[in-house]
């Protein structure tokens, strides 16, 4: 049964002719997904939509169909009759300003979300917006087509680590099953996704690896990348995508601190498995995210981040109880 918030939101879509989808800064697959699923959705509809982000797709997405609409600018000037803001949990996650003078539709499934819609529907139950956007998708009638399919399957892809997060249900699998069903090559858009890369990246995943700092006992896993490394290794900064969860296919390594410092902000990725909540662990560092998968952005350098870091995921580990002996290996 479709939840309550889904009524309005299709209304309004319905009603209205022109609209703006924006997501966060730095925008991941979910984020690009989520609005290609939607803008395709609301085209079929006969409406005028444009997508404006603070950053571009990331390359692994290139091959989504619509992802060159997708529109780079720190600014919305015009009027529409709507702003629908996709896997946000506050506005400003947006980095994009002007959105606030349009109705904002807030669609969104990260804990904790600030319900700054004039229409909200928050569901930290979803395993990706990309969910969420399925279910609007049945609701607006609009059938799936393989461009729509495929831009929620990269989303749900990528959101859940490979089908591999602890928020993934039933209904994930179910929007996949739909996926599947209208025709899109789902091994064909795996491989374009994960089998894509540069040979940089895999040159920086060696070094990254080899490099890797354990703490904890071997329970946490940390990776630093800077400057120096994505020169040394010809990996470009947006080819990363996958590289944090490496470190968790060791049986002893219960959640990893990626670093990452680049043209002078340095930011944290973290990962974890089960209940290791590294949310909060990005919350204490004015970040967010999910249980498995969140982030931050740093103020203090690298060195003495990384300690506060690391006894804060101490904390997150020893909260969630110890569920597997601690296995260090040479
Ligand atoms: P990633 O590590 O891939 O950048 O992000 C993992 C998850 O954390 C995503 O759901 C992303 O939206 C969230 N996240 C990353 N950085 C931030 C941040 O600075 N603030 C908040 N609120 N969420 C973040
Ligand atoms: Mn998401």
């Amino acid at each position: 049964m479709a939840p309550e918030a889904i009524g309005p939101i299709a209304k309004a879509l319905r009603d209205g002719t022109s609209f703006v989808l924006s997501s966060h800064a730095r925008p991941d697959g979910d984020s690009i997904g989520s609005q290609l699923a939607l803008t395709h959705t609301l085209r079929a509809l006969g409406k005028t939509v444009r997508i404006v982000n603070h950053d571009p797709p990331p390359a692994y997405l290139e091959t989504l169909p619509g992802v060159t609409d997708v529109e780079v600018a720190d600014c919305v000037y015009d009027r529409f009759d709507a702003a629908v803001v996709l896997e946000c949990g506050t506005l400003d996650r947006t980095e994009v300003t002007g959105l606030d003078r349009q109705p904002v539709i807030n669609i969104d499934h990260h804990a904790g979300n600030a319900m700054y819609g004039v229409l909200n529907w928050f569901d930290p139950s979803a395993a990706a917006c990309a969910e969420m956007v399925h279910d609007l998708i049945a609701v607006l009638g609009v059938p799936l087509t393989p461009a729509i399919g495929a831009a929620l399957y990269a989303g749900i892809l990528t959101d859940t680590g490979s089908f591999r997060h602890a928020n993934i249900s039933a209904r994930t699998f179910e929007t996949c099953r739909n996926v599947a069903a209208c025709g899109v090559d789902v091994a064909d858009l795996a491989a374009a996704i994960y089998q894509n890369s540069s040979l940089g990246k895999l040159r920086l995943t060696g070094r990254l690896l080899h490099e890797m700092r354990l703490e904890a006992g071997g329970r946490i896993a940390i990776l630093r990348v800077d400057e120096t490394l994505l020169h040394d290794t010809g990996c470009p900064a947006d080819d990363m995508e996958g590289v944090i969860n490496l470190p968790l296919a060791a049986r002893s390594v219960e959640a990893v601190i990626m670093i990452k410092t680049t043209d002078g902000v340095t930011r944290a990725s973290l990962r974890s498995k089960g209940v290791v909540d590294v949310r909060a662990v990005a919350a204490t560092f004015g970040g967010g995210g999910h249980r498995n998968a969140a982030g931050c952005t740093l103020e203090a350098p690298a060195s003495e981040i990384e300690r506060r870091l690391v006894s804060r995921t101490v904390a997150a580990i020893e909260r969630a109880g110890h569920l597997r002996p601690a296995e260090p290996r040479a």
